[in-house]
């Protein structure tokens, strides 16, 4: 085999230079594989209107943090995609772009690893798994029952209105990207039907700080699943950085005309089924919100820290609107479904004991059972914070020194 590496990173987004960037740091020779361009997913799985969730002061990387001029403002897509772009040049990553890796396995002899990629084989005795959080559209089974003139998009294919054709549009999911869906056809004139899921709403600003300030103070980001293991099924947070950050409640929809309806259950003929749920999904949102402010003011009670005080809120309206169990898409002219029911993992290339009956990568903070390949970026690899922008950088040196000391132990005794 003639290509040969000491560590291969596969996946050129943020977490892939991250790795790059503490590799660097530690004088270990690396390349990274990237099957699209550096920051693939931002710039081609992701809608036009699409901000960055957190504040810009939250964005960094390890090396580099945002010096704009509105720290207190929200990135669109493109910034995003020029900081990571500039991140990229600044810690001179060595990228091959356009080689997509399309197994990972033992190689022939010795301890190293044999990839496979478009560009022909590759022998590693260190591989980093960094293909991202959130990678295969999940569409759920009811799709299949649609009838076939009804578009049918997956959040991560959707652009903008304009690509939609003309009528009524059903979003199915109501966690971040849904929600951001929704007002982007809202601002668009489209008449809007949403169906609800679980969410969890926060509110954008509480006592005078973004609740991701809030989050950071809170030790939250830093908390690990072993000490808070029911988080795992928790939906991620219901925010938005669009118009500056705003509040989102659900009910708030009703006013732009949208029409809320539960879950979705089935589909037959051009008739929706749905779940006599969206007070309970309405309640459950408002919950998370009590228990966010709740832990808030105990934090400020118990720190002292300084904070404004915040006018007492009112409670929530009712939500008053019809219970609707079916509708006729026809009826309603709807002539598109967007999905924006998550992401799955799709890592079904990696032929190494690395993955559990589910698919799911088996780690300790991204270092596997297998000498020399580690995963990184995922939703949980260490905390909360593993796999957004500002958190990956941690898990990415942890990595990087495992590896060095790895190559540092002779051949044969190196975990
Ligand atoms: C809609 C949406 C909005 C988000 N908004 C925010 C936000 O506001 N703030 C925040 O902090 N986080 C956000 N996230 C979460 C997270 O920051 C992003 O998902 C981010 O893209 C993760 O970066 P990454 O480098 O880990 O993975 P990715 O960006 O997914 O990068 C993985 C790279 O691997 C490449 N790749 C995959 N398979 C292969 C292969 N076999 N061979 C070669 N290359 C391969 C891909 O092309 C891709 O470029 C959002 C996620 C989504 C889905």
């Amino acid at each position: 085999m003639s290509e040969r590496h000491e560590t291969v990173i596969v996946g050129g987004g943020q977490a892939g230079l991250a790795m790059s960037h503490h590799l660097s740091r530690l004088g270990r020779p690396h390349v990274i594989l990237e099957r699209g361009r550096v920051g693939e997913r931002w710039r081609s799985e992701r809608w036009d209107s699409l901000m960055f969730q957190f504040p810009n002061w939250s964005i960094r990387l390890p090396g580099q943090a945002y010096d704009g001029g509105d720290p207190d403002g929200f990135a669109t897509r493109d910034e995003v995609i020029g900081f990571i772009e500039r991140y990229r040049e600044a810690i001179r990553a060595p990228v091959r772009t356009g080689v997509c890796v399309t197994s990972l396995g033992p190689s022939g002899g010795g301890d190293s690893l044999r990839l496979d990629t478009t560009h022909g084989p590759i022998e590693a005795d260190n591989v980093v798994v960094a293909t991202g959080p959130y990678q295969e559209p999940i569409v759920p089974t009811t799709s299949r029952a649609l009838p076939s003139e009804v578009l049918q998009v997956h959040s991560s294919g959707y652009r903008n209105p304009g690509r939609l054709p003309a009528g009524a549009v059903l979003v199915v999911g109501s966690g971040a990207s849904g929600c951001q869906i929704v007002e982007d056809l809202i601002a668009a004139g489209r008449r809007v039907y949403l169906s609800a899921g679980r969410h969890r709403r926060y509110p954008r600003r509480y006592r005078g700080r973004d609740m991701f300030w809030w989050m950071e103070q809170l030790g939250a980001l830093d908390q690990t699943l072993e000490e808070r293991p029911e988080a795992r099924e928790r939906p991620n947070p219901l925010v938005t950085g669009v118009g500056g950050g705003h509040d989102i409640d659900l009910r708030c929809y009703r006013d732009d005309g949208v029409v809320l309806l539960g879950h979705l259950r089935g589909v037959i003929g051009s008739r929706l089924h749905l779940a006599d749920d969206v007070e309970t999904l309405l309640a459950a949102g408002d919950e998370s919100v009590a228990v966010f402010t709740r832990a808030v003011d105990a934090y400020i009670e118990r720190s002292g820290v300084g904070a404004q005080a915040e006018p007492t809120p009112s409670s929530p309206a009712p939500f008053e609107g019809p219970s609707i169990r079916e509708l006729d898409l026809e009826e309603a002219g709807i002539t598109t479904v967007i999905w924006a029911t998550g992401f799955r993992r799709d890592l079904g290339w990696i032929r190494l004991p690395v993955l559990d009956d589910r698919g799911e990568p088996v780690h300790r903070r991204g270092v596997t059972g297998c000498p020399g390949v580690y995963f990184l970026g995922l939703p949980w690899l260490h905390t909360l914070r593993s796999s957004v922008l500002c958190g990956v950088g941690d898990d990415a040196g942890h990595l990087a020194e495992h590896i060095a000391s790895r190559v540092a132990a002779p051949a044969g005794r190196r975990a």
